[in-house]
């Protein structure tokens, strides 16, 4: 028989560390979505509005869901935090992208839970999602107890942090729900505060459009020129809301393999990223977490960082046109980087 112990019992097995499970129903959270939308926030991001109907609530996507299994795993490792780089010539990327695509890994393990789950009770129907399925996954993790949505709109768990993929699987079974996670950021202001573009107009809610994440990743066109010596070192995503985050102070490090920094992301700095050959870079984020990039997006970045470092070798590699590197002749990037040129010659 299928019941909540054994399926946490299970994901532990897996390799999971977090484990909840919330009922398929109304939540007081869901409906905002609708709101955050309307309000402009999500900027270029259409796809959420195309699929706003079907994100309104996972029994949307599959009309016998009774339970969200809500999984989490740790993925913090033991490099510093982009707070305490004190190298201007150091590439930040977000500590989300440095080991495996985590879309893949999460996606083998959650559909052996899925798999598990069936062979228990063939008569179930289910769903697996990794982050890019239209699940407000936050929002059910939160009601599972696996920890709460702070005021940087993170899910933070009181023992772990919030350095947490999340996964999930929709089943129709109506298992045991959790209690819901307790928010516990009470007075604390420090991620509002550290925001370097002021990205949460209230606590809670972020206007992705000001946020680097978005301007690094989602922005498919030019960055704005106002908003370019913002990124300072940021070349995809951005940790800070997070880092000053009491609970990922002294968060536990990850023993698993998958979540190692590999060679080119691991505290590289921009100019060695910079003398890359496009076909290098290429290799470089087919087979990491950078999904949502390309390389010319990924040169794009990189111009924008290398302009705002002020770094001796950054300023040697900019003059510099790298081996193999057709990216360079996409105008887009030629305009970043003649941005950049500009703005080095300039200090
Ligand atoms: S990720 Fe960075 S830019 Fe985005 S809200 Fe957090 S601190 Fe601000
Ligand atoms: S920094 Fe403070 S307010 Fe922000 S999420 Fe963490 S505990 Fe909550």
């Amino acid at each position: 028989m299928l019941t909540s112990d054994a399926v946490k019992t299970r994901a532990r097995e897996i390799g999971f560390d977090l484990c909840g499970i919330a009922a398929a129903e109304d939540h007081a959270q869901l409906p905002f979505l609708r709101e955050w939308l309307d309000r402009g926030y999500a900027g270029e991001m259409g796809y959420l509005a195309r699929t706003a109907e079907r994100r309104a609530d996972v029994r949307a996507v599959m009309p016998s869901a009774r339970s969200v299994i809500a999984l989490g795993t740790l993925y913090n490792s033991d490099r510093p935090y982009s707070t305490e780089v004190s190298d201007s010539g150091e590439a930040l990327i977000s500590r989300y992208a440095w080991g495996e695509d985590y879309h893949r890994v999460l996606g083998v393990r959650t559909e052996a839970l899925r798999d598990w789950m069936v062979s228990m009770d063939p008569s179930i129907e289910t769903r697996v999602y990794v982050d890019t399925g239209p699940v407000q996954e936050k929002v059910y993790a939160e009601r599972a107890g696996v920890g709460w949505i702070g005021k940087n709109t993170c899910l933070i768990n009181p023992r772990l942090g919030s350095w947490l993929f999340l996964s999930e699987v929709l089943c129709s079974a109506p298992l045991d729900s959790d209690a819901p996670g307790l928010d516990q950021c009470g007075s604390c202001t420090l991620c509002l505060d550290a925001c370097p573009t002021e990205a949460f107009p209230e606590p809670g809610v972020l206007d992705a459009t000001r946020c680097l994440s978005y301007l690094t990743i989602e922005t498919k066109g030019a960055i704005p020129a106002e908003n370019r010596a913002e990124l300072e070192g940021h070349v995809y995503g951005c940790d800070v809301c997070q880092e000053v985050c009491p609970f990922n102070s002294g968060a536990p490090v990850s023993q698993d393999p998958a979540w190692e920094p590999r060679g080119l992301f691991d505290r590289s700095r921009l100019a060695t990223l910079w003398r890359r050959s496009d076909a290098d870079l290429r290799a470089a984020i087919r087979h990491g977490a950078m999904s949502r990039v390309r390389v010319k997006r990924l040169r794009r970045n990189l111009a924008v960082a290398m302009g705002n470092s002020g770094a001796d070798d950054v300023a040697a590699a900019l003059e510099q046109e790298p081996p193999d590197a057709d990216s360079l002749r996409e105008p887009l990037v030629a305009e970043h980087v003649a941005w950049a040129r500009r703005r080095v010659r300039r200090t």
